[in-house]
C-alpha cells in the first residue's frame, strides 16, 4: 500500500498490478488475496480524498498471457489518459490532493493494523473481487486515527521509545524530556510499548490532539523528590 501512495506522491497518475489467479498461488500465504484487499483499501482511500479509484487497477494474470497482458495495458493506459493528470482530472487543486494524499499515506502503518482482519480475507476467488471496505468504514477508520505523545512530568528521559520509533520521530537526549513530532509519526504505537510500565509516559489519544501542557520541543525532565 506504501508503494501505491508513494507513486502517486511521485506524480504517477495511474498504477497497474498484475497479480497471479486467485487460489492458485503456489505458497501457503496466498499473497496475491492480500495484495488485492490492498488495492480495495486504497481504492476506498483515494475515493475518500476525492480522487477516481480507477487509478489503481489490479488483475489476475499468468506468464503465458502475453497477448493478454498487452491488451490490457493498452486498455488501462487509454482509461488513465481519460481520465487525464492526477488531481487536476478530478477538478481537485494537485497540490491540496498531494497534501490529502501524504496524510493518508502516513496512516499506512496504522491502517494495516487497524483493518488487518479484512486485509487478511481470502475466501473464494470471485467474493474476493469485492471490495469489503465500504465508504462510511475507511472515513471511521481515519477518524479513529490515534495520536500518541508524551507526558512531560512522567518522561524519565530513558530514550527506548526514542530508539525504537521506527521513523524517529521521538526527539529527546539524556536527561530531556521526549516529544514526538506529531507531522512525522505515522502511528504505529511502537513507542507505548516500549515505554516502561513503571514510567507510562506515553500516552493515546483518539479524536484530539495532545494537550497544549505537551512541549514542542525537549526540555529537562521533572526531578522527582526522593520520598521521606
Ligand atoms: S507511534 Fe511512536 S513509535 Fe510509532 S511512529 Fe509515532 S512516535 Fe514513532
Ligand atoms: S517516554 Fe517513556 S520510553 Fe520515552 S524516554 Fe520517556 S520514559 Fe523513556
Amino acid at each position: 500500500m506504501s508503494f501505491l501512495f508513494r507513486a502517486f506522491l511521485n506524480g504517477t497518475d495511474g498504477v497497474f498490478i498484475g497479480g497471479c489467479y486467485l487460489g492458485e498461488c503456489h505458497y501457503i500465504t496466498h499473497g496475491n488475496f492480500y495484495a488485492l484487499n490492498m488495492v480495495h483499501l486504497t481504492r476506498r482511500l483515494l475515493e475518500h480524498v476525492g480522487l477516481n479509484p480507477a487509478r489503481v487497477r489490479m488483475e489476475e494474470l499468468s506468464s503465458g498471457e502475453g497477448n493478454r497482458f498487452a491488451e490490457l495495458m493498452n486498455e488501462f493506459s487509454r482509461e488513465i489518459r481519460e481520465l487525464g493528470p492526477l488531481a487536476e482530472g478530478e477538478g481537485l487543486d494537485p497540490e491540496e490532493a498531494r497534501t490529502k494524499l501524504a496524510e493518508v499515506a502516513r496512516l499506512v502503518p496504522y491502517l494495516k493494523l487497524a483493518a488487518r482482519e479484512k486485509l487478511a480475507r481470502k475466501g473464494n476467488p470471485e467474493g474476493a473481487k469485492e471490495n469489503p471496505f465500504t465508504p462510511e468504514e475507511v472515513a471511521e477508520l481515519l477518524a479513529q486515527a490515534p495520536t500518541y505523545y508524551i507526558d512531560p512530568d512522567k518522561c524519565r528521559a530513558c530514550m527506548m521509545c526514542a530508539k525504537r520509533c521506527p521513523v524517529d520521530a521521538i526527539a529527546g537526549g539524556k536527561g530531556l524530556v521526549h516529544v514526538v513530532d506529531q507531522e512525522a509519526c505515522i502511528k504505529c504505537g511502537t513507542c507505548l510499548e516500549a515505554c516502561p510500565p513503571r514510567f507510562g509516559a506515553v500516552q493515546k489519544v483518539v479524536g484530539a490532539p495532545p494537550p497544549d501542557t505537551v512541549p514542542d520541543e525537549p526540555v529537562p525532565i521533572v526531578k522527582q523528590r526522593a520520598s521521606a
